[in-house]
């Protein structure tokens, strides 16, 4: 086997498990073996089923006495067994898994491994795990992975695979580090990380396996940066501006006076885009803090000097959210600009028009997803390019569109809570801007954390609320295990909530919806006719209705905190109070002390660093902290020093080697080169 083999070279993989495979983005072995556990378990000693408790995951060996035949439904397929353990009777049902069922032998003896559902003497385990007895004498007290997994794909499978990769002996990952950088931060070995990650004796072999990884996906991170920096640092301003007095008007006519930090950081801005260099600058405030209205200025400043400006965001409905609101204030302030919105969504005959408008330069603000880059679009003198949230975007998507126009300055807007050092090591010299005042007359946002026995008053908080003409978001948490899981998560949750409370205009968006839907129920949301929006996560990025007050999120105790703080700046953006209800699913004590750290502050930067000492570190896999800057296995707070390490390891390899030609870098250049191919995926900015 080799790295770049496909992976139906794998014994037991054929052609429809490959598709399976696929899907979770695993083509090759070398994706499988980088394909890494986002946990582990522990597997304990069987217990006796009249002493395990209920609701608890254990393990319990026993044989069939019998199985039933395979019932199918319609959305499923499900089998049971009478499963005799010690002198009890167990039941095992199994759902989707019809191949089992001609498995299971009767008298067969097994280890059945699941959450025991106890009534008195009555015992159940759902979809238990089977094990035979040698195999799991194996498992036994070692570190099991657990991986990511979408529909039809099984731990299981994953694990037999990648066992069988790691036990090839022809297979090895050439070391791309040079020997000098490797053993002064003391990283193991690239192959060896590799494997141990997979199947670590103990934690510090665990550790010490992800630490290596952590380094090596931040330093391309870096590195990707950092060289497309080196190429914009040093060039002269081409697209050289002058004060307009349309900015300062404008400024002038808001109803509301810019904060200090807003009017230092335009000021900022204004000074790149006269000055002698061309802008490379990222502005980082909170959310709320107001970035939006710089973008605005910058643009309409180069519009009015006779260029085009692109904004750029992540998500469609963000995109028409800036576009209408950017259309409103250039109308409604008579400043002489035009708009054109170009997204993935539009059809074929409004993308030619928009881009028709583009290259004639009749229109001079762009605002769009990443159709902004897509071949086809050509720019009439492209002088500037912002942003918006921007970390979702691959290095060389940025490099793109910025290679439309000659050099256009770039100004990039980021919410991501990283502390100013951090910022630094990132981003390197990219010049960086803090909004770091909140708009005053916001009041505070009022937080509550509760759990089940709430519900009922929090549903009809919301009525209150709604009844005075307020909205609502509910959050709920992304499902891990299955992407259709996900769906079924939100789409079911509304339902009955319909149900419950069936006065209200109740709508639903989540991350499998066509854009277009999305796009449609954001605008329905803005506009006020859906009153309560039930939502994953996909809303938390630079959604702005001011009008919504009430947050609720459902099992909050399964996001980071810093990721809760981003999503509760969806609310709070008006003039009335507005509440935040992190609805909390585990009774923990710890869970609440932790959830409690949102009241003490609405700092970001507080907020994470105090998550991180309350969880510790040995909760590296638990949570994702920021949940913004998007990483495999790392994360950049938990990971703090080794991403001060990556850093500074770039900046000694570009020392020596500013363009990667030394043939100690060889391999890291082609690698880093793959990493940047892979645009938003492997890194993103
Ligand atoms: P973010 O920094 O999260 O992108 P926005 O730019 O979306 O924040 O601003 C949030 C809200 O605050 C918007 O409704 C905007 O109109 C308002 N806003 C911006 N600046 C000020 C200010 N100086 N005073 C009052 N409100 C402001
Ligand atoms: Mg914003």
């Amino acid at each position: 086997m080799k790295l770049r083999d496909s992976i139906t070279k794998i014994k037991g993989i054929g052609e429809k498990t490959a598709v399976l495979f696929a899907k979770a983005g695993i083509h090759t072995i070398e994706d499988l073996v980088q394909y890494y556990p986002r946990a582990y378990e522990t597997y304990g000693e069987p217990v006796e089923l009249s002493e395990a408790e209920d609701g608890k995951k254990c393990a319990v060996f026993g044989y069939i006495l019998s199985v039933s035949s395979v019932k199918k439904y319609t959305k499923y397929q499900v089998f049971t067994a009478q499963i005799k353990a010690g002198g009890e009777v167990m039941q095992g049902t199994w759902f989707n898994m019809p191949f089992l069922r001609n498995y299971f032998q009767r008298g067969g003896q097994y280890i059945f491994r699941g959450v025991l559902c106890r009534r008195g003497n009555q015992y159940r385990m759902e979809q238990p795990e089977t094990y035979s007895l040698g195999d799991y004498e194996k498992l036994l007290h070692v570190m099991q992975p657990k991986y990511s997994l979408t529909a039809g794909l099984t731990g299981k499978m994953v694990t037999k695979a990648v066992r069988q990769v790691l036990d090839d002996g022809e297979i090895n990952m050439e070391e791309h580090l040079p020997e000098e950088i490797r053993k002064c931060y003391g990283l193991l070995p690239k192959w060896q990380a590799v494997r141990q990650v997979h199947f670590p004796a103990c934690e510090d072999e665990m550790r010490r396996a992800r630490d290596r990884l952590v380094f090596d996906e931040f330093l391309f991170f870096i590195l990707g940066i950092r060289r497309m920096k080196e190429s914009w640092a040093r060039l002269s301003n081409e697209a050289r501006m002058l004060e307009v007095p349309e900015t300062e008007r404008l400024i002038g006519m808001l109803p509301y006076d810019l904060t200090g930090a807003q009017k230092k950081v335009w000021k900022e801005i204004s000074a790149d885009m006269t000055g002698s260099h061309i802008m490379s600058r990222l502005v980082q405030g909170d959310v709320g803090s107001g970035k939006t209205v710089l973008a605005v200025l910058a643009l309409v400043m180069a519009g009015c000097n006779g260029y085009q400006g692109a904004l750029m965001v992540p998500t469609e409905v963000l995109a028409k959210q800036h576009f209408q609101s950017i259309q409103e204030l250039l109308i409604k302030y008579e400043i002489p600009l035009k708009p054109v919105l170009l997204t993935g969504s539009m059809t074929a005959k409004e993308k030619r028009m928009a881009g028709e408008k583009i290259a004639c330069g009749t229109v001079q603000i762009v605002i769009g997803t990443h159709a902004l880059i897509q071949e086809n679009v050509n720019y009439h003198r492209l002088g500037l390019v912002v942003t918006d949230e921007q970390h979702r975007f691959g290095v060389r998507q940025r490099e793109m569109l910025a290679g439309k126009g000659q050099h256009p300055h770039v100004l990039v807007m980021s919410a991501t809570p990283i502390p100013r050092t951090l910022a630094i090591i990132v981003y390197g010299d990219l010049d960086i801007s803090v909004v770091d005042e909140l708009p005053a007359r916001r009041l505070p946002i009022k937080n509550c954390v509760v759990d089940e026995s709430y519900r009922s008053s929090a549903y009809r908080f919301m009525e209150k609320e709604t009844a005075m003409g307020y909205q609502v978001y509910i959050i709920c948490p992304m499902v891990e295990e299955s992407d259709e899981m996900e769906l079924e998560n939100v789409t079911d949750y509304t339902k009955k909530l319909k149900d419950l409370l069936p006065e209200l205009r109740i709508a639903c968006l989540h991350g499998k919806m066509k854009a277009k839907e999305k796009n449609q129920i954001m605008e329905q949301f803005a506009e006020g006719q859906i009153q309560i929006l039930v939502s994953t996560t996909v809303i938390e990025v630079g959604i702005n209705v001011p009008n919504a007050t009430v947050m609720m999120v459902e099992n909050a105790e399964r996001f980071g905190l810093a990721q809760l703080h981003q999503l509760r700046g969806r609310v709070g953006r008006g003039t009335a109070q507005s509440y935040c209800i992190f609805m909390s699913g585990s009774k923990g004590k710890e869970t609440k002390k932790r959830l409690e750290v949102l009241n003490q502050s609405n700092d970001g930067f507080y907020i994470a660093g105090e998550d991180l000492k309350l969880r510790g570190p040995g909760d590296l896999f638990g949570i994702r902290q920021s949940g913004i800057l998007e990483f495999k296995l790392g994360d950049v707070f938990q990971d703090a020093k080794v991403l001060k390490a990556a850093g500074e390891a770039a900046g000694r390899i570009l020392d020596k080697d500013p363009q990667l030609e030394l043939s100690e870098h060889r391999l890291l250049a082609e690698r880093l080169e793959s990493c940047l191919k892979k645009g938003g995926e492997g890194i993103s900015l």
